[in-house]
């Protein structure tokens, strides 16, 4: 078999995508997932949530103890979300890349190109979301779709991978 040293960095991962509220109501559904195929990623599962209060706190759980957290809870299940599970070799800071700094207002003079910089408002409405590690992607898509237990049933709530 052809063998490459690198072959260890093609391994596809995957991360979790979340086009927030301000997203929705500002129509940039189309253009950013159109920017995320035109980059390389597959979008192997999509739903769109209206997020109840407990769920928006058990998704954001490590932000519980921050002062912006109630606000953050408010922000999120204001209006749908459309949650999506990508799929590419290096998805996880791609996607952060991708989207830019937390703070949309600031991208917009540091990161013009970013999503974050076209799409979003500010510090809290930016627009979308992006795991920030591997480890919190794999929590996150299992947050919100559904996994097999070692019996092969299904143990969360949305479609399979
Ligand atoms: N956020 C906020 N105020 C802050 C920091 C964050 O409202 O001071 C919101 C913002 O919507 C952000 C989310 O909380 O995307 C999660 O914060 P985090 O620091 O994890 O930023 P991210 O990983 O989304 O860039």
């Amino acid at each position: 078999p052809l063998r490459c040293s690198g072959d260890a960095t093609l391994t596809k991962e995957r991360t979790l995508a979340m086009i927030k509220p301000d997203g929705l109501v500002g129509n940039h559904t189309n253009f950013i997932q159109n920017t995320i195929l035109a980059s390389g990623f597959t979008i192997l599962n999509q739903i769109t949530l209206q997020l109840d209060q407990d769920t928006a706190k058990g998704f954001y759980a490590e932000h519980s103890s921050r002062t912006f957290f109630p606000n953050l809870i408010n922000y999120i299940t204001s209006g749908p979300v459309l949650i999506m599970v990508l799929e590419k070799v290096n998805a996880v800071s791609d996607w952060r890349s991708l989207i830019g700094p937390t703070d949309a207002s600031k991208a917009k003079v540091t990161h013009p190109h970013s999503i974050r910089a076209m799409c979003g408002v500010n510090l809290e409405r930016n627009c979308v979301h992006g795991s920030d590690s591997i480890k919190s992607a794999a929590r996150e898509i299992s947050f919100f779709f559904k996994k097999t237990n070692s019996a092969g049933e299904n143990v969360s709530e949305h479609d399979e991978l």
